[in-house]
């Protein structure tokens, strides 16, 4: 449903625009992104990106605490600011809440963000409050700032022999690492003021969907190693018969590590210096012809799985 109704906004949005003088546009970069970059007074990008979280979708009240679901409210938001290696400066946090506990859970809510937006600089900026007869529901909307030299990273930027990296580990976020991950900030920050990245997002929905987001994005094909994928110790634990750790890892999601795509030269120096305080692996590359692979142990290329969390 998402994907056909962004489509349908997308093109309304391009008829609007058409439609306005080229020096008044303000969306430099729009729907289909980690984020949307906004021309903001002609020095700077601003980077806006939202997200909505549902009880029943997006977590369970009776499987945690209110705490936890507004850190991960805000924690998604700034791992979208990351994807687009921008800096986080603020953030709108909108509330609807079931009215037999509102004001415990929104006390509950706030102060679980409070860390996290101290620890990233983010001001909580504004919101709005509601109460209904219904479950509970959290919209952030988060603006980050383009710093330093570099444009914001794109889906689109990757090009036919750049490799793909990751960060850290992947599979399993279910155990725990869904709702206390740290959105990778510092390290998309760091990435971009010092070496030439072709493309970036955050791994949200499983590295084998977001893949072929990026993939789509930069109009180029892939071939993932399944050897080189960095199985996390969760995702090793979730292994049974029928779903192998590996599938965990290309499929789980929620993992808000970054996806990148870097040229050959660029992505050998990482690798060699390794300059994040997680580890970047590489775990294929984008090819020319379209499509996604998966090599296997043996050499063989199958297509790669259609794995990955949808809502
Ligand atoms: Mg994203």
């Amino acid at each position: 449903m998402e994907s056909e109704f962004l489509d349908w906004v997308r093109q309304q949005g391009q008829q609007q625009f058409a439609a306005l003088n080229a020096a008044r546009r303000i969306v430099a970069v729009g729907i289909g992104d980690d984020a949307a970059v906004l021309n903001a007074l002609g020095v700077t990008s601003c980077v806006v990106t939202t997200d909505l979280l549902c009880e029943g979708v997006h977590f369970r009240r009776a499987q945690t605490t209110a705490e936890l679901i507004g850190r991960k409210a805000l924690a998604v938001n700034l791992s979208d600011l990351a994807a687009m290696a921008a800096r986080p400066a603020a953030a709108f946090v909108s509330l609807l809440l079931p009215r037999d506990s509102a004001a415990e859970l929104a006390r509950g809510i706030v102060s679980g963000m409070r860390p996290l937006a101290d620890e990233f600089d983010v001001a909580i900026a504004g919101g709005d409050t509601n109460t209904w007869g219904g479950e509970l529901v959290i919209s952030v909307t988060a603006i980050g700032l383009a710093v330093g030299r570099r444009p914001p990273l794109l889906r689109s930027g990757a090009k036919p022999n750049d490799v793909l990296l990751v960060t850290g580990q992947l599979g399993g976020s279910l155990l725990g690492h869904h709702l206390t991950f740290v959105p990778r900030v510092r390290e998309a920050l760091l990435l971009n003021e010092r070496y030439r990245l072709h493309a970036a997002m955050d791994i949200s929905d499983g590295l084998a969907l977001d893949l072929r987001r990026l993939a789509a994005a930069s109009n180029c094909g892939a071939i993932v190693v399944a050897d080189q994928i960095p199985v996390s110790a969760a995702a090793k634990e979730l292994e049974t018969d029928d779903r192998p750790a590996l599938d965990h890892a290309l499929g789980d999601g929620e993992d808000f590590e970054l996806l990148l795509a870097a040229p050959p030269e660029v992505a050998a120096e990482l690798l060699r210096q390794q300059p994040l305080d997680v580890p970047l692996t590489a775990i294929g590359r984008c090819t020319a012809e379209p499509g996604l692979s998966l090599q296997l142990a043996d050499g063989r290329q199958i297509p790669l799985p259609h794995l990955g969390y949808t809502h």
